[in-house]
């Protein structure tokens, strides 16, 4: 199994950082590989050391144009060099099992509400799950029951995009039947 997970290119509050090194120790120790945007900075960088320092495989795909900001991570199991942000997303969805969105800016946003948007589509039926530790994410829950309750989106598929709050509550989402 693989995982995708979409985190901030910035490195962000220390809890958020504590729960990426979870993430990646928690993943490695399944045996779950990860397949993330391939940058060397930030929580996405963070992610990726840790990872690979405990012997786990880390798939970067990063876009050609980006190189300058966001630096490649040479160290990677196997670093995929794309065109464009849309070739970045289509490879990395279409290596991943799983989709997780953890703290991050608005480049996090995007790529979680594609997956969740093609999730509602029926594009691919893959878990989306939001992992935040500290409520983070409250006022997005907030806002998508807002769109719940005006009538925009029903209560089931709204349901689609899962939110826990610990590795081991994302790791046990992953053995349950969906
Ligand atoms: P951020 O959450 O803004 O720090 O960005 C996290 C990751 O999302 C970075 O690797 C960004 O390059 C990436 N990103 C930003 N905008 C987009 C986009 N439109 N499509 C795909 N990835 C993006």
């Amino acid at each position: 199994m693989r995982v995708a997970v979409f985190l901030g290119s910035s490195p962000g509050p220390p809890a958020h950082r504590d729960c990426v090194t979870a993430l990646a120790d928690g993943l490695v120790a399944r045996n779950i590989g990860i397949v993330y945007g391939g940058a060397q900075v930030g929580l996405m960088g963070l992610l990726a050391e840790r990872a690979l320092a405990a012997g786990g495989e880390v798939i970067g795909v990063i876009p050609r144009d980006l190189f300058a900001r966001e630096v490649p991570h040479r160290g990677v199991t196997r670093l995929v060099e794309v065109d464009s942000m849309h070739e970045r997303k289509a490879q990395m969805a279409e290596l991943a099992d799983a989709f997780v969105a953890l703290p991050g800016g608005v480049g996090t946003l995007e790529e979680l509400f594609e997956v969740f948007t093609w999730r509602l589509l029926g594009i691919h039926d893959k878990p989306v799950t939001l992992l935040d530790p500290d409520g983070f994410y409250d006022p997005l829950v907030d806002q998508l029951d807002r769109v719940v309750a005006q009538g925009y989106l029903s209560a089931d598929k709204r349901a689609a995009l899962g939110r826990v709050r610990t590795v081991d509550e994302l790791l046990a989402s992953y053995d349950a039947p969906s």
